[in-house]
């Protein structure tokens, strides 16, 4: 029992808020099953390694590719994905990265009606939109 290794998370409630606490019981149950884990960044030489980068997109639900051109727009580097690894040019600290990986949740994944992850992005003509499975809210993503 000891042996169990500690796993931090974010702190989703507070991405929620109180919208959140007029959700229906099922609705609820299943956002407070959402976990998306911490970024392990480690620094080599130029370069910043977010190691378990695909952990994070499989836990987040949405394609790595994205995900990975999202941060490297918004640190403004150059990067690329090595097996489960993302390797970007440049020095970059976790707090950084977390708070980037945040905002991606923030305007890509969490339902901005109801709070619910359980999201998919969709085509809609020339637009991309968040479709919220829980709430069935459609919002429009402003950019892709
Ligand atoms: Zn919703």
């Amino acid at each position: 029992m000891s042996e169990e290794k500690k796993v931090d998370f974010y702190d989703f409630e507070g991405l929620l808020d109180k919208a959140y606490e007029e959700l229906p019981e099922n609705v609820k149950q299943h956002s407070s099953r959402f976990e998306v884990p911490a970024a392990t960044v480690t620094i080599s030489g130029n370069r910043t390694i977010i190691e378990n980068f695909m952990d994070i997109a499989e836990a987040m639900n949405r394609d790595p590719g994205h995900l990975l051109k999202f941060v490297l727009r918004e640190v403004a580097t150059a990067g690329t994905l090595e097996g489960r690894r993302a390797v970007l040019q440049g020095r970059f600290t976790p707090y950084l990265i977390g708070n980037k990986l945040k905002k991606y949740l923030k305007e890509f994944v969490i339902c901005p009606v109801c709070g619910s992850p359980d999201t998919k992005i969709v085509k809609k003509g020339r637009f991309h939109i968040l479709k919220c499975e829980a709430c069935g809210a459609e919002t429009p993503i402003a950019h892709l």
